[in-house]
C-alpha cells in the first residue's frame, strides 16, 4: 500500500518504522518543518531507517521518500495519516490538498473534536471524493528516543474507536489499518460520536482545573502527580463533565431516536473498559483513577523558570484539549440547548490561563473561536444544520 505520513514527532516516528518495515508498503513522510526534515534525513541515513522498540522487540523500517514538498510525497498515496497535534491539522491539510487523488483515505491519529468538519472546510467540493477517518486516541504511548532514528512504544491501547466518512467505509479502514498496525480498531457510527466520546477532553482540562484552579502562584519543589493527585473535588469535576456529555448524548438521542451514540460512554465506564486489568480498586471514579497502573507516576505539566517549577498552562492538556475538543463538545451542547455549567467553568478558567477567548457570558462567540473546532466555527449554528451533517446511523 502507498502510504504518506504527515508529521515528524513521536507518533510519526512510530508509524514510519512500523509501516515501512512491511515489504508490501511504500511509505513516504511529509515534514512541513524544514528543521525536522534535515534531522530525519541524517538519522535515517546513519541508521538505515527508523527503529521502533517495543519491549524486547525491535522493528526497523525505512521510508522511501521524505520531503518538505507535498508534491514529492503525496501524489499516489492511498492512505494519508496525519500524526499531528490538532492545531496543525488544518494547515497541513491545506498544504497536501492539491496533491491528493480521488478516493484517498485521509485519517487523523488522534482526530480530537470535529476533525471531519475541518477536512470538509479545507477540501471543499473535493471532500466528497475522499474518505475521511479519525481515531479516538493515538493507539500507543510512544516517545522518540533519538530524533530521526528511534522511537519506543511504552504501551498499546487494548482497542481504539475509529469513525469514518462515508460511514460505510469505516469497517474496511478499521480492518486494513488494524492489520497494518496490528491493532484492534473498533468502528463507531459517526464523527459526532467520536467528538463526544473523547475522554481526554474531560480528563486533561478537568484535572488541570482541579489541580491548579486555586494555585497560589508559588513554585513547586517537584511536579505534582497528575492522575494520582486527584482529590475528591477533582473527581467531582470529572464526574460533572462526564454527566454533561451524557446529557448531550441523551438530548440528541431523544431528538433523533435512531441516532447511535452508544460509543459515548460515561467516563468511569470508559476507564473500566479501557484499563480492565490495570485498575486495582474500581469502586469509584476517584479510586479508578488513583489505582490505575496505566496512570501511575505521571506528572502534571510544569515549566522550569530560574530553576523553579511552575504549572505549564500552555501544555497540550489545555492548549490542544480545550480548543480542539472540549470547546467542540460545548459547541454541540449549545446547538442542542443542553446546559453545561461545569464545562463552562473549566473552559472559562482554561481560556484565561491560555490567554484566549472562546466563551463570552456563557456563549461561544469569543474572538478565538475561529481557532477552535466548535461546529459554530464552520457555520453550523443550528441543530438542523448539525443533523444534516450527521445523518442518523442506526
Ligand atoms: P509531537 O509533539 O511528538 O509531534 C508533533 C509534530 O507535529 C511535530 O514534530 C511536527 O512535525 C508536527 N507539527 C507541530 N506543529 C506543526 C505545525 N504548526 N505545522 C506543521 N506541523 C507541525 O506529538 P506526538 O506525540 O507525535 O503526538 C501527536 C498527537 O497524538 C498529538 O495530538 C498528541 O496529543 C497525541 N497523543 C500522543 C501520545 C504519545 O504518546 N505520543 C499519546 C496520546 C495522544
Amino acid at each position: 500500500m502507498q502510504i504518506t505520513i504527515c508529521g515528524g514527532g513521536n507518533a510519526a516516528h512510530t508509524l514510519a518504522g512500523l509501516l515501512a518495515a512491511q515489504p508490501a508498503n511504500r511509505v513516504s513522510v511529509y515534514l512541513s518543518l524544514q528543521a525536522e526534515l534535515s534531522q530525519w534525513k541524517e538519522g535515517i541515513k546513519a541508521q538505515g531507517g527508523i527503529l521502533v522498540r517495543r519491549g524486547q522487540i525491535q522493528i526497523l523500517g525505512c521510508p522511501e521518500r521524505i520531503s518538505a514538498e507535498p508534491a514529492e510525497v503525496v501524489p499516489g498515496a492511498q492512505l494519508v495519516l496525519l500524526a499531528l497535534p490538532a492545531f496543525a491539522h488544518e494547515s497541513v491539510l491545506q498544504e497536501i490538498a492539491p496533491h491528493l487523488e480521488e478516493g484517498t483515505w485521509i485519517g487523523a491519529l488522534p482526530a480530537r473534536g470535529c476533525f471531519d468538519l475541518c477536512a470538509r472546510l479545507v477540501l471543499g467540493k473535493r471532500y466528497a471524493e475522499m474518505v475521511i477517518f479519525g481515531l479516538q486516541t493515538l493507539p500507543w504511548a510512544c516517545r522518540v528516543q533519538r530524533y530521526g532514528r528511534e522511537a519506543t512504544i511504552l504501551g498499546t491501547k487494548t482497542s481504539v474507536d475509529l469513525a469514518a466518512w462515508p460511514a460505510e467505509c469505516g469497517g474496511e479502514i478499521a480492518s486494513v489499518l488494524g492489520r497494518l498496525l496490528n491493532l484492534d480498531l473498533e468502528t463507531i457510527p459517526s464523527f459526532l460520536s467520536l467528538t463526544l466520546a473523547g475522554t481526554g477532553q474531560l480528563l486533561h482540562p478537568g484535572i488541570m482545573y482541579g489541580l491548579f484552579y486555586h494555585w497560589d502562584g508559588k513554585p513547586f519543589a517537584e511536579a505534582p502527580l497528575f492522575y494520582q493527585g486527584i482529590d475528591q473535588f477533582t473527581a467531582g469535576i470529572l464526574q460533572e463533565l462526564s454527566d454533561e456529555v451524557q446529557s448531550i448524548r441523551s438530548c440528541l438521542e431523544e431528538i433523533s431516536p435512531a441516532l447511535n451514540l452508544s460509543a459515548v460512554r460515561p467516563l468511569e465506564e470508559w476507564l473500566h473498559h479501557s484499563y480492565k486489568n490495570d485498575i486495582a480498586d474500581p469502586s469509584t471514579l476517584q479510586t479508578s483513577l488513583l489505582t490505575n497502573r496505566g496512570y501511575a507516576g505521571l506528572k502534571a505539566p510544569v515549566r522550569s523558570q530560574d530553576g523553579r517549577l511552575y504549572p505549564d498552562f500552555q501544555a497540550r492538556y489545555l492548549a490542544e484539549d480545550v480548543p480542539y475538543a472540549l470547546v467542540a463538545t460545548r459547541g454541540i451542547a449549545e446547538l442542542a440547548g443542553v446546559t453545561t455549567p461545569t464545562m463552562e467553568r473549566v473552559i472559562a478558567w482554561a481560556q484565561d490561563r491560555l490567554g484566549k477567548e472562546y466563551l463570552v457570558s456563557g456563549n461561544l462567540r469569543g474572538r478565538d473561536l475561529p481557532d477552535s473546532r466548535a461546529p459554530q466555527r464552520y457555520g453550523i449554528d443550528t441543530l438542523e444544520k448539525l443533523r444534516t451533517i450527521y445523518p442518523v446511523t442506526a
